[in-house]
């Protein structure tokens, strides 16, 4: 069982650097990279120099060494500043292609990917979906032919984050029939490689969304992360990171949301008091608070379990993220309700929060998979994630 108060003084002092970092670096650009749909390569330039992406990786590549509870850190003090883009942007630099670098990358590999993106020097994206296959891993079309020495790879991938503005990409790509697939380390300045941005985003404004086209392009053997074949039940165990940060996320923009219908109550009047003195909408705040300590509780023990057992805690994992990201929608929903009409104006950061936070129950495995996985463990009592046919 985790401790309740997990953070020990150098996630402290993490958490007052980063927060200077956020007021200092983040804040300021808030509403240039929201009108401007992308933010600025800067800004990873800035959080690797200082060292906040690999707070949790080894010292071995210019990580910290720390556990994930400085992930949690970092992912909190982020969403303070509620701009859902910039923070999904920013963990799905890290928190997506990285650990499988990390985990399956030969040392040659790990120098030339993942030391630099840890130093905010190349941007890093992961490309799994694609326009006829998202929750369906195993019906990806974009194959790498295997021509002896090299793979040529065709195809393309949509909604994926940092698209465009990646180094490269850890690239899922089909190398035989079946659940054979592979996962490739893709650099992006490859002939044949085309990427456009999406724009037409309910939320996340300021995170780059891209489509991507990979037309005959040659990419050398040492490109393969892991064994051949074998991507299929790498995307199963090394992509739990993601739903984990998802789960701390949602945790912490509800708990914001719920912050501000908080001071919104006591401030705003209605019929000669504060409608803060009105029954019906502190119980609404009630449920708020309860909801947001189930988050925190579901999550916290989902990275508890994560530290103690690594991807085997998927099942804890998946729960958290189904939770978290149902829950926090909710909760979000009824703070803007409490703002009234000023909750659907982008005065008070209720209406962005809406919009970003919608993405959560599809994005990193729908509710609906997480629901298969947990039903999968519990009734077919399956004991091994690689029997899970969607993404895991
Ligand atoms: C803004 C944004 C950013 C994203 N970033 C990335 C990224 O960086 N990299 C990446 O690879 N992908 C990314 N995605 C894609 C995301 O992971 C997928 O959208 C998601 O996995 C769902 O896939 P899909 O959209 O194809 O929906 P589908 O898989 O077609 O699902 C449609 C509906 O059917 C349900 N469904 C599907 N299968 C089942 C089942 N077996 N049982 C019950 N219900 C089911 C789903 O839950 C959903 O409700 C991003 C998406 C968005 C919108």
């Amino acid at each position: 069982m985790y401790n309740t108060n997990p953070f020990t003084e150098e996630h402290n002092l993490l958490r007052e650097s980063f927060s200077a970092f956020v007021d200092k670096e983040i804040r300021p650009n808030i509403e240039k990279w929201e009108k401007e749909k992308i933010c600025d390569r800067e800004v990873f330039r800035k959080m690797g120099e200082q060292g906040f992406f690999g707070v949790s990786f080894p010292v071995a590549y210019g990580g910290s060494g720390m556990d994930m509870w400085s992930a949690v850190v970092i992912a909190e003090e982020l969403s303070q500043a509620n701009i859902g883009g910039l923070s999904m942007s920013l963990y799905a630099h890290t928190y997506l292609p990285l650990p499988a670098i990390n985990a399956l990358g030969t040392e040659e590999q790990k120098q030339k990917y993942l030391a630099p993106a840890l130093r905010g020097e190349k941007i890093a994206a992961l490309g799994i979906t694609e326009p006829g296959a998202g929750s369906d891993v195993g019906g990806i079309k974009t194959t790498a032919e295997d021509k002896g020495d090299h793979f040529v790879v065709n195809g393309s991938k949509t909604f994926i984050t940092n698209g465009t503005m990646a180094d490269f990409i850890v690239l899922v790509v089909r190398t035989g029939e079946g659940h054979n697939l592979s996962l490739l380390l893709f650099d992006t300045n490859t002939p044949g490689f085309s990427a456009n941005s999406i724009h037409n985003k309910l939320g996340m404004h300021s995170s780059d969304t891209g489509e991507l086209f990979f037309e005959n392009c040659i990419v050398p053997k040492s490109a393969l992360l892991g064994e051949q074949n074998f991507g299929f039940y790498y995307i199963m165990s090394n992509f739990q990171e993601e739903r984990l940060i998802a789960a701390i996320t949602g945790t912490a923009a509800a708990e914001s949301a719920m912050e501000k219908a908080k001071k919104y109550m006591k401030e705003r009047q209605a019929f000669g008091r504060p409608i803060g003195k009105f029954q019906v909408l502190r119980h609404k705040l009630a449920k708020m608070s309860i909801g947001v300590e189930a988050c925190r509780s579901l999550s916290y023990r989902a990275v508890a379990e994560f530290i103690e057992k690594g991807p085997e805690a998927y099942k804890i994992i998946s729960i958290a993220k189904a939770f978290v990201c149902e829950e926090a929608f909710t909760i979000i929903n009824e703070a803007l309700q409490i703002h009234g009409g000023w909750g659907y104006m982008e005065d008070y950061g209720i209406a962005r929060s809406f919009r970003d936070i919608r993405l959560m129950t599809v994005g990193a495995g729908t509710t609906e998979i997480m629901y298969e996985i947990i039903s999968k463990i519990e009734i077919d009592e399956v004991k091994h994630k690689r029997q899970i046919k969607a993404r895991v």
